[in-house]
């Protein structure tokens, strides 16, 4: 093997990271810039395994582990991506990154006792604090991970306020930065208390993940996944420096990149600042909070399945809104059939994709991929919103928030000056949900009580299935 064959690996690598990264910003090129940039990381990994010597000229020893340890993370990682359920994407998502985190707290953890050996006579600030930042974020991003994760998965249920909680996680995280600098500048000659200051951070920085997520609204989980997402990309950054590995620190600095860049993205989308998502209390549970109506009971129109049928079927075009509800009722594959159905009629049919839709970002281009929506249906909120008005009809399946004009109309609404779909400019919307109950946000909805609004109750799929069956009678 030539001089350079290891870093050439970690180049070509480092490309695929990119690529792959630039490939998934489109429904249509994103599976093939995933498989792009895991082809990648394989090859860093196995040039490393085989190729990596250290300055005595050894190869990496303990292969039986790694290969192990590799054979075993396929198989659980194999298996809980092909049984996930759309509605659980978050919370693996969670559950993966948690595992990113904790390894680059490893790496620190390992590799600590031997820089502090090392470093006895000729101190490296540098060196300590590469490895110190790797503990101290790596271990914020697990322990933040998993309560997030237990969030999510439903085994944690309340958002735990401790009294003072903004003030005691402001101290913690001052603390442990502190505490970093402190260590990383020397301060501490003694070799054991340095150690014993070490596992101290460990403690903070752990505590502080707990602490910080734990009083987080459940429907807050995207944001701060992402947030935490963004933490272990740069804490594998920080291992990257550490090895002097190219691959582990392109790689680093792309998911931390990425993990900021759609952090500041969803929030934007939501009109929300991080500061209010890690420190507000935001959605009220399952009571609708109307800012508008001042207590007066407002009427809705109810519609049917057999009536709205005949309505589609003589429609020209059609626009669908998917939402939140859609992925818990399972209806992608539904829809589409009906979709196909009209299409087969003449009917145009495009879907309107609101980026905050759902429960993660990308939620509804995912669920409809699932069931092989043509990706040239699927328009992004900006390009879509002039078209509403030249629709028949609009139908919003589970989604709520994401069409609430209040976010327009109402400056004392939670949700103002979020950019919304303009479903109400269509001739006729038709919304499905189950009740009149609120969504995400915690808050009424006047679109449901307009004079162009029908409602039409019931779980998604079960409507859609009667709306198909209506469909091809007619
Ligand atoms: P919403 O949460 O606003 O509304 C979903 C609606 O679906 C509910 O009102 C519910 O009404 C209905 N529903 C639930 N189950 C079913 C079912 N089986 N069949 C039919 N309807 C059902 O969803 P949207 O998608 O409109 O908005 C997403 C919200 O999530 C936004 O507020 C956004 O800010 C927030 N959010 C999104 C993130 C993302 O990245 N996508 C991240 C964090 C937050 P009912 O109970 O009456 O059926």
């Amino acid at each position: 093997m030539g001089l350079y064959t290891l870093e050439i690996c970690y180049l070509i690598a480092s490309i695929c990271y990119i690529m792959g990264l630039k490939m998934m910003a489109g429904p249509k090129s994103a599976r093939n810039g995933n498989l792009l940039a895991a082809g990648g990381m394989t090859l860093a990994i196995i040039a490393t395994i085989f190729l990596y010597k250290n300055d005595e000229g050894n190869n990496l020893g303990n292969q039986l582990w790694i290969f192990g340890g590799i054979l075993l993370g396929t198989v659980f990682g194999w298996m809980a991506a092909k049984k996930v359920q759309m509605t659980a994407m978050p919370q693996m998502v969670s559950l993966f990154n948690g595992m990113g985190g904790a390894c680059a707290a490893l790496i620190a953890l390992v590799e600590f006792p031997k820089a502090l050996e090392h470093m006895h006579e000729n101190w490296n600030s540098l060196f300590m604090a590469t490895i110190l930042c790797g503990l101290v974020i790596g271990s914020t991003s697990f322990f933040g991970s998993m309560v997030a994760y237990l969030k999510l998965n439903g085994n944690l249920k309340k958002d735990i306020r401790l009294p003072f909680y903004n003030v005691l996680n402001t101290l913690l995280i001052i603390g442990t930065i502190g505490l970093t600098v402190c260590l990383s500048g020397g301060h501490i000659p003694n070799t054991a208390d340095f150690t014993m200051w070490t596992w101290v951070l460990l403690g903070g920085a752990s505590l502080y993940g707990i602490l910080f997520v734990l009083p987080i609204g459940g429907a807050d989980m995207p944001v701060v996944i992402s947030l935490l997402n963004s933490f272990t990309g740069m804490a594998a950054m920080f291992g990257g420096f550490l090895y002097d590995n190219m691959a582990m620190l392109t790689g680093g600095i792309l998911v931390g990149s990425a993990g900021t860049i759609l952090t500041v993205v969803m929030c934007r989308a939501m009109n929300r600042s991080l500061s209010n998502v890690i420190f507000g209390a935001f959605g009220t549970g399952g009571k609708a909070v109307s800012s508008s109506d001042n207590g007066k009971q407002k009427s809705y129109k109810e519609t049917n399945a057999s009536d709205l049928a005949v309505l589609l079927n003589y429609s020209q075009k059609v626009i669908i809104v998917p939402g939140y509800g859609l992925a818990v009722a399972q209806a992608q594959h539904v829809v589409h059939e009906m979709e196909e159905l009209l299409v087969e009629r003449g009917v145009e049919v495009k879907y309107a994709i609101h980026p905050v839709a759902g429960r993660m970002p990308g939620h509804m281009n995912v669920l409809l991929a699932e069931s092989n929506v043509d990706y040239d249906r699927l328009v992004e909120m900006d390009d879509i919103n002039s078209e509403f008005s030249t629709c028949d009809v609009v139908m919003v399946l589970g989604a709520n928030d994401v069409v609430n004009p209040a976010a327009k109309e109402d400056p004392a609404s939670p949700i103002y000056g979020m950019p919304i779909l303009n479903v109400e400019d269509a001739k006729s919307t038709i919304v499905n949900k189950r009740s009149m109950n609120v969504g995400y946000a915690g808050i009424d909805n006047d679109l449901f009580y307009r004079d162009k609004t029908s409602m039409l109750f019931g779980d998604a799929k079960k409507v859609l299935n009667d709306i198909v069956s209506e469909l091809k009678n007619l």
